[in-house]
């Protein structure tokens, strides 16, 4: 074992060496040091604020839905590290990959045949975008090779879904000039916006794809929330228009649902909320529960097919730790917890508790809008929040979150009790009362 470290030395050599998402050069922040988690709670190495436990909100952005150091996920893990924790899948497969694959297949929408296990959300957006490409290239129409999207969405880091986030304002903008262009429609209406705004939204929906049909391979969206690039919720009706539209205007559709997959919205699949399925449909995050790195592109037969028939008859993608039969066995362990027990239940019991202990929020000066669905709540300032005075407040009462933009939002582990939920509702209100 290596000499034992103080939590003053490894901030110090974190300082030094250590890059963050989205972070500044190493040495330009202040993470918080957490040196165990269990349940929705993060333990810190050091109280930070008086305060040594912090109720996570956030389920580790998305992903940690039964919450940390679960006893059946932490079996999982340990009988499948007992056999093998990798092995190359190239030529050979194993028990693991093949029942997350057949399980996937079980719960995602109907007509969903196909999986290719990547490994990380942002790699299942580039294989999503290779498949339709590819499909279209096979078919004789290697025109049919841009994207189109709705402005307000977020897909990932890597270039392909850096090239569907918001090129104007959003996190990506940096790179605008360098990446492939594709076609923008407006950002979807809010949910709460009316049937009129939707009506009016899926005749301008409809206008640009058949005005880029000739030249689009696919449309992609985040299905009903779209998450990182803002936070909004839309009207599942619109998932309708762009499946019957694309089915029209010969292009496929591609569901990212990485941040809404796994009952997060309230239904299994944020496609469920329209009984739309799509073409090809990324899964990430809350996969594995939040305890490894995987994420899944499942596709229809006519897009496998496709890309069969065609002069490469290969998906040319294959990363080394594709299928690793360790995150698959506890992404099998995770699906049958989740859908073992009354999920919908504890969902629908959170969304209520997120309800009651925003809807002060909306009262406080500099609060714009609160909106819930699922087990998701948001708070939308009506200017940037600062994210250490936020980050500060919140930890003072014990939860933590991850502020970004005019945004304080939350999205609790399923399994976070009435009590726990009512703190980081607490918690978001601290912050808005300050940032
Ligand atoms: N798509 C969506 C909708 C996401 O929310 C994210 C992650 N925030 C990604 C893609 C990228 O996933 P990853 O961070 O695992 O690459």
């Amino acid at each position: 074992m290596p000499e034992p470290l103080t939590p003053g030395e490894l901030l110090a050599l974190d300082r030094q060496h250590v890059w963050h998402p989205y972070g500044p050069m190493p040495g330009r922040q202040e993470p918080l040091l957490v040196a165990s988690a269990s349940g929705v709670r993060l333990r810190l190495a050091e109280p930070v604020e008086g305060v040594g436990e912090l109720i996570d909100g956030m389920s580790s952005w998305w992903s940690a839905v039964h919450g940390y150091n679960h006893p059946v996920l932490n079996e999982a893990a340990q009988a499948q590290l007992g056999r093998m924790s990798h092995v190359m899948f190239g030529g050979l497969t194993h028990e693991p990959a093949v029942r997350l694959a057949a399980r996937l297949v079980e719960i995602t929408p109907e007509g969903l045949e196909h999986v290719f296990l990547a490994d990380s959300g942002s790699v299942s957006v580039e294989v999503a975008v290779k498949m339709c490409l590819q499909y279209w290239r096979s078919a004789g129409r290697p025109e049919k090779r841009r994207l189109m999207t709705w402005r307000g969405g977020y897909h990932g880091d890597t270039w392909q879904p850096m090239a569907v986030c918001d090129p104007d304002g959003g996190m990506h903008e940096l790179w605008s000039g360098a990446l492939p262009k594709h076609v923008f429609a407006d950002a979807p209406p809010a949910l709460s916006a009316g049937p009129e705004a939707v009506a009016a939204y899926a005749a301008h929906l409809r206008e640009t794809l058949a005005a880029h049909a000739h030249e689009l391979a696919a449309v992609i969206v985040e299905p009903v929330v779209q998450g990182a690039g803002g936070m909004r919720f839309h009207d599942p009706a619109l998932l309708r228009v762009l499946r019957d539209a694309c089915d029209e205007h010969d292009v496929l559709l591609v569901f990212d649902e990485i941040a809404t997959g796994f009952g997060r919205t309230g239904r299994l699949f944020a496609a469920d909320h329209a009984g739309v399925t799509p073409d090809v449909m990324c899964l990430g995050k809350a996969l594995t529960g939040g305890y490894l790195t995987m994420a899944a592109t499942l596709c229809t037969t006519r897009v496998a097919d496709g890309i069969s028939r065609g002069e490469v008859p290969v998906l040319a993608h294959g990363p080394t730790f594709m299928g690793n039969p360790l995150a698959a066995a506890v992404a099998n362990a995770s699906i049958d917890l989740l859908l073992g027990q009354d999920w919908q239940t504890e969902v629908k019991r959170i969304e209520t508790g997120l309800r009651d202990g925003l809807a002060e929020a909306a009262e406080l000066p500099g609060v714009r809008d609160v909106r819930v669905l699922g087990a998701i709540g948001v708070v939308q300032l009506d200017h940037e929040v600062d994210v250490a005075a936020a980050t500060r407040a919140v930890v003072r009462e014990g939860v933590w979150l991850r502020p970004f933009r005019d945004l304080l939002y939350v999205m609790p582990p399923y399994v976070t009790t009435d009590e726990d939920v009512a703190r980081v509702c607490a918690a978001v209100r601290a912050a808005a009362r300050i940032a």
